[in-house]
């Protein structure tokens, strides 16, 4: 039984750092020509609206995308500039934040004629509204188990690959599926490219995620910790958002590292974020 539904969630600070992350490893991509498969096994609704019930009752979008989208006239971050103008592209009308937009989304205005785009949700509720969302191109939305469907999309007819890996984790036992989906995937794939994210949570859960892919000999991992609060200050909820990229292109590190600490100050006193290499090449 699901019960994780993200517009209680959408737009959160944990969206911006991994949209961001998204957005640079996809731009990157759109470099080259040859064909891209993107693959969102965990793709949500793909649109929020911001004054929808869910999305107000916790307000947590005042703490993430708002503040950047406030901000987005004086950020130093070329990156930063041009996320903020793709996400005014989401927007009925452009000057106002009112939607916030998914993964799906986010990968959607990226796909050129030539790639193709992978969208599992398991919602019946879920993939039923993600349907409903125009999606140009090469595009399915698949109503299943993302990490079974990653798994029998392998190997994938396009010379490239770029995966995400978004759970709710409302059950421990997929901090242990996510590390066998990485470990399969790059055995079938080595040079693809996997996004992970991950709560930051007391109990630390993603510790033994971190520690399963870094034993794997899978190398190349980068990981991307960004934090409302220290650790120590939170007894429950989620206090930071996680990302591992594995086989992020290059530059992307310092690109995403100076992007996060631009908006780390937007986000929150007490917000600051690290990032190092969990493995390298
Ligand atoms: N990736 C989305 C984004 O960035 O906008 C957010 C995804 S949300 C964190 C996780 C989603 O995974 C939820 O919509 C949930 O219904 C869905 N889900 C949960 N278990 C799933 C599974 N085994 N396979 C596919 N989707 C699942």
């Amino acid at each position: 039984m699901l019960s994780y539904q993200h517009a209680y969630h959408a737009g959160n600070f944990a969206d911006v750092h991994k949209h961001l992350a998204l957005f640079a490893v996809s731009r990157h991509l759109l470099r080259k020509k040859s064909a891209i498969t993107y693959i969102d096994t965990h793709a949500g609704r793909g649109l929020y609206p911001l004054s929808a019930s869910e999305s107000q009752r916790l307000q947590e979008h005042s703490h993430g995308v708002e503040p950047v989208w406030q901000a987005r006239r004086r950020v130093s971050q070329p990156l930063l500039g041009e996320w903020c103008q793709t996400l005014g592209d989401a927007q009925p009308d452009a000057a106002t934040l009112t939607h916030y937009p998914g993964s799906p989304w986010w990968l959607g205005q990226a796909l050129r004629e030539q790639d193709r785009l992978r969208l599992y949700e398991l919602h019946p509720g879920e993939h039923r509204h993600l349907s409903e969302q125009p999606l140009a191109g090469n595009a399915a939305r698949i109503f299943g188990d993302g990490l079974e469907g990653l798994k029998r999309q392998l190997p994938v007819p396009t010379p490239r690959l770029c995966v995400l890996i978004d759970p709710s984790f409302e059950r421990k036992e997929e901090y242990k599926e996510v590390a066998e989906a990485v470990r399969f995937t790059l055995a079938k794939a080595r040079h693809a490219i996997v996004l992970v994210w991950y709560p930051l949570l007391p109990a630390g859960h993603h510790h033994a995620l971190a520690d399963n892919l870094a034993a794997s000999g899978i190398r190349n991992i980068w990981r991307s910790e960004l934090a409302q609060r220290p650790a120590g200050s939170a007894t429950h909820g989620m206090y930071g958002s996680g990302m591992l990229v594995i086989n992020p292109p290059w530059g992307v590190d310092a690109t995403l590292s100076a992007v996060f600490a631009e908006i780390a100050p937007l986000l929150g006193e007490q917000c600051h974020h690290r990032a190092r290499w969990l493995v390298g090449e």
